[in-house]
């Protein structure tokens, strides 16, 4: 009874099953197909193809001129978070209670998801402690709409490296992560995984004070053992890492993906594509924080938005797999796809990027058997958007329609 009145409190009205949608086009995780139509019955997708033999008694939903995908995967996301222009950092860490962090993020999962983005992975709740775990319970029993989550908890950083920063050393100061090092790492990333993480998130490199270049925080023994712990518990890894010599450690310490990379050397992406590591260049992060600084956007862009865009491109001219993740939540929720808009702006064909915002992403985070498909058997989790993204990939905003697991997300 609770779940059915959840489920109409929360406005799914529940797609009748069994349904044909057909749009213009149908882009499966790979490939744009026109004429394609498809086919869901309760949570999955049964059908997909040019010629789909619907029961007779499917509802059938037309939609023309539009193109329907896997709903998008957000690759690097912090719900807890808030764009710094409303609120700095320091300040959302320090000063906003837990309860207003998590309905800000449960209001963030709920444009994300409306947005088109049905699975998010959220590296940390900086500060917000395990918050994210009640959370994607809460989305997951339909309390509130929202993504399917694969979260981080905490995060993981070397003892000193981050922040918040600038207070009397004398005073114990919350962090936005926890602190370990040492064999005292791998406990952590243990408590954190048994308290509900789905990743590891950790901090290869930081800027130790203000205005210092990033530097290595963990040892390469410390992030062996606690990659090879996380691996053991069956959770890929994160690692946060600008420069290349924390980019080296982390790929050679056996880290799944590796966010940012700024700093990124031809010689440390050829590494990571010899260990089949993915990167997360989160481009949005690097154009909002420049935008909040006074850039207008003009050429040329400040250096870090720069060294961001070519980033990506020494990583593709390696061969190194792209993941899409903007680091939403440094910018508005809900505009998630302005990391594809990036990605594309900086030289990725259309094609690939829409391959990594879904299938890619979905394959990189160990979640391909379940979504980031059009395809028989996967879960419904899709996306309508109006006219070709192939042709403009700003009509990712246009959303015309979102279905998670069978049921139409409300508007
Ligand atoms: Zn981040």
């Amino acid at each position: 009874m609770k779940a059915l009145l959840a489920l109409l409190i929360w406005a799914a009205p529940a797609v009748a099953a069994p349904t044909l949608l057909r749009p213009a086009q149908v882009w499966d995780g790979s490939a744009m197909h026109p004429g394609w139509a498809v086919l869901i019955d309760g949570d999955k997708i049964v059908a997909a193809g040019p010629t789909v033999a619907a029961p007779g008694d499917a509802q059938v939903i037309e939609l023309a001129g539009a193109t329907l995908m896997p709903g998008m995967i957000e690759g690097h996301a912090h719900l807890f978070l808030h764009p710094y222009n409303e609120t700095s950092w320091n300040d959302q860490v320090l000063h906003e209670p837990l309860a207003l962090r998590t309905v800000r993020a449960t209001n963030a999962a709920r444009v994300t998801l409306q947005a088109g983005f049905t699975t998010v992975r959220d590296l940390g709740t900086e500060g917000a402690g395990y918050a994210d775990v009640g959370l994607k319970a809460a989305i997951d029993q339909g309390l509130t709409p929202g993504p399917r989550m694969l979260v981080a908890t905490r995060a993981l950083v070397a003892t000193g490296s981050y922040g918040p920063k600038g207070f009397d050393p004398g005073v114990e100061v919350p962090q936005g992560a926890e602190e370990a090092d040492g064999t005292a790492l791998v406990v952590a990333a243990r408590r954190q995984i048994g308290r509900g993480a789905d990743v590891v998130k950790l901090y290869a490199d930081y800027r130790w004070q203000p205005g210092e270049p990033n530097r290595p925080t963990f040892s390469q023994a410390e992030m062996a053992a606690v990659v090879a712990a996380a691996h053991d518990a069956g959770r890929k890894v994160a690692a946060h890492a600008y420069s290349a010599e924390a980019m080296r450690r982390a790929t050679l310490a056996g880290v799944d993906s590796i966010e940012h990379g700024g700093g990124g050397t031809p010689e440390v992406f050829k590494l990571m594509a010899a260990h089949q590591v993915t990167f997360c260049p989160t481009l949005a992060a690097s154009d909002a924080v420049a935008r909040n600084r006074g850039w207008n956007g003009a050429e040329p862009a400040p250096e870090a938005v720069r060294d961001a865009r070519a980033a990506l491109v020494k990583a593709r001219a390696a061969g190194v797999v792209i993941c899409v993740g903007g680091d939403v939540g440094v910018f508005a929720h809900g505009s998630n796809a302005r990391e594809v808009e990036l990605l594309v702006a900086a030289g990725m064909p259309a094609t690939e990027a829409l391959h990594a915002v879904t299938a890619g992403n979905a394959d990189s985070f160990g979640v391909g058997d379940k979504v980031g498909r059009i395809s028989p058997g996967l879960l419904a989790d899709i996306v309508v958007v109006d006219g070709d993204p192939l042709a403009d990939v700003a009509v990712l905003r246009k959303v015309r329609l979102v279905i998670k697991g069978g049921a139409t997300v409300g508007r």
